[in-house]
């Protein structure tokens, strides 16, 4: 069996290449602002989510100093509707940081790009890669992927991620390595995609270990998700002094697909409670209430902090979220883990309320 070779993938990516809003034409520099700002929104939806926002993002703020100078306000609303206002926060204190310190140039290298806020290891490495042609590896889902069936990697992910980045360094080209990282991801996204790969198409057949045995989609080995491990988060119960309380809607797929909700942090694991000031939908002299909330799904427990605030009448509601009126909150679609958090703010549900 031959070993693979980065130039069979960067041949099949010259003729297969995705054209993206992002992505430089071939042979052009790209450019790096243009590069950090799809990675973020990518961090958290699909590329046909993330394309009608990037657009409109980059026609807003078509450069890290517009970014930068925007207020908060016309960031967040400019995010509303991609998940996480968090990430926005750090989307816009990076651009800050990247003016501030940097002149408005990004770092180029790994090091100097994991120092901004908001900038873990795979987006550093994209970033590197694309926009400065680095020799640097981008490892997400589809890359492990790919990588795990092409030699067959029977250790479990989480904990094969450094086999699998050695790996994509050890095939790392002399020159091209921005556009080998965005061959992996192609490969990963169009051709090794989790069921049915395309394996008839695929540059790497020949090599490609778990294709010759027949065991492709039984890769990435995935250790066993641990039962019942507990996540933590805060909730934020605002209600406006004429008698309303600010509701979002949750994205329309994943956990409670398009019920309604107090704004909330992430869910997770790790969750300091320390910066939920930070996950706030505005910034209030915000009460934490006596109890927390726990809620147990079918796949994790659950445990909120809840945190209630008042503001006047007339404050509008942040991007992408409504004030609706205490007697009518029958008619949202409130889950159960969130009338808990309601009750633990001291709100009584009108009757017809589920
Ligand atoms: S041959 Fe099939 S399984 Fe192997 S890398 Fe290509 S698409 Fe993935």
């Amino acid at each position: 069996m031959t070993a693979p070779a980065a130039a069979d993938l960067l041949a099949w990516y010259d003729r297969h290449r995705r054209s993206l809003p992002w992505r430089a034409a071939a042979g052009t520099r790209p450019d790096p602002y243009r590069i950090w700002a799809s990675e973020i929104m990518l961090q958290q939806t699909t590329v046909a989510a993330v394309k009608p926002y990037y657009e409109r993002f980059m026609t807003r703020f078509p450069s890290v100093k517009a970014l930068a100078e925007a207020p908060s306000e016309e960031v967040m609303q400019a995010w509303a509707g991609l998940g996480y206002y968090s990430r926005a926060r750090n989307l816009h204190a990076c651009a800050k940081a990247v003016v501030a310190e940097h002149g408005g140039r990004f770092p180029e290298s790994e090091e100097g790009l994991r120092a901004l806020p908001g900038i873990g290891a795979y987006t550093a490495g994209a970033v590197a890669a694309i926009a400065f042609d680095k020799p640097a590896a981008a490892v997400d889902g589809n890359v492990e992927r790919v990588m795990t069936r092409l030699f067959a990697i029977e250790a479990e992910l989480p904990g094969a991620r450094p086999l699998v980045r050695d790996r994509v360094l050890a095939l790392l080209p002399p020159t091209r390595p921005g556009d080998f990282a965005q061959a992996l991801m192609d490969l990963g996204a169009t051709i090794c995609t989790p069921r049915n790969p395309a394996c008839g198409l695929c540059p790497w057949r020949e090599p490609c270990v778990a294709r010759a045995e027949g065991t492709q989609e039984t890769f990435p080995r995935k250790a066993k998700k641990k039962a019942g491990l507990i996540r933590y988060g805060a909730a934020f119960v605002l209600t406006r002094a004429d008698g309303a309380l600010l509701l979002r809607t949750r994205p329309a797929k994943g956990l409670l697909g398009g019920m309604a909700e107090v704004p909330t942090s992430e869910w997770r694991a790790d969750y300091e409670l320390d910066g939920a000031a930070q996950d706030a939908p505005l910034p209030l002299r915000w009460t934490q209430a006596a109890q927390a909330v726990r809620h147990v799904f079918t796949h994790f427990p659950l445990e909120l902090t809840v945190f209630t605030g008042t503001v006047p009448a007339a404050t509008p509601a942040p991007a992408g979220m409504r004030f609706t009126p205490l007697a009518q909150l029958g008619q949202e679609p409130l889950s159960g883990v969130m009338v808990k958090v309601l009750a633990a703010a001291g709100l009584k549900l009108p009757p017809s309320a589920p």
